[in-house]
């Protein structure tokens, strides 16, 4: 469902969860994050789409808490985190400022000229190890969106006209 129009995409969904191989979960960003978990131990796998408002409603731990309802431990879990605009380029308005915990500030803030830049993978890793997850099995990915359009789709970079990039994860056996 989903793959191919947004028609039959599944509504108002963030995250998707499986044990079932065979069973592909994707989902599509263009300079936002997606957020991939995998269980080796209980064999769970987890994606999840985070932009800013997803990130700061706590994405990352949310997923980690379905999967410990599951039966998943925290300390097994791996998760990764894609491409997504970075620290270079992602000018944030007051409205982001406002909404992360600043306690966090100055770990994730920058000023520039006046301009304010947010560190949304380093945000999202953050609240990860927060939810348990070991940084030895946390992987971040330090490709810009905005910066490498050869690669990437940007939806900042191209003006919000653009494609979107598809994160997809399966158990394959
Ligand atoms: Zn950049």
């Amino acid at each position: 469902m989903g793959h191919a129009t947004m028609e039959d995409a599944l509504p108002e969904t963030d995250g998707l969860l499986t044990a079932e191989p065979g069973v592909v979960l994707a989902s599509y960003a263009a300079d936002c994050a997606v957020l991939f978990f995998f269980d080796p131990e209980q064999r769970w796998i987890g994606l999840a789409h985070a932009g800013w408002r997803g990130a700061v409603l706590g994405m990352g731990a949310l997923m980690v808490e379905s999967l410990v309802q599951r039966g998943c431990r925290r300390e097994d879990l791996c998760v990764a985190v894609s491409p997504a605009i970075g620290f270079c380029c992602y000018e944030v308005g007051e409205e982001v400022v406002a909404a992360v915990d600043s306690r966090l500030h100055r770990q994730v803030f920058r000023t520039e000229r006046g301009k304010v830049y947010f560190n949304f993978s380093h945000f999202l890793c953050l609240q990860l190890t927060d939810a348990g997850i070991s940084k030895n099995r946390l992987f971040k990915s330090c490709y810009c969106t905005s910066c490498r359009r050869d690669m990437f789709y940007s939806y900042r970079a191209a003006g919000g006209r653009t494609g979107r990039m598809a994160g997809v994860i399966a158990l394959l056996w």
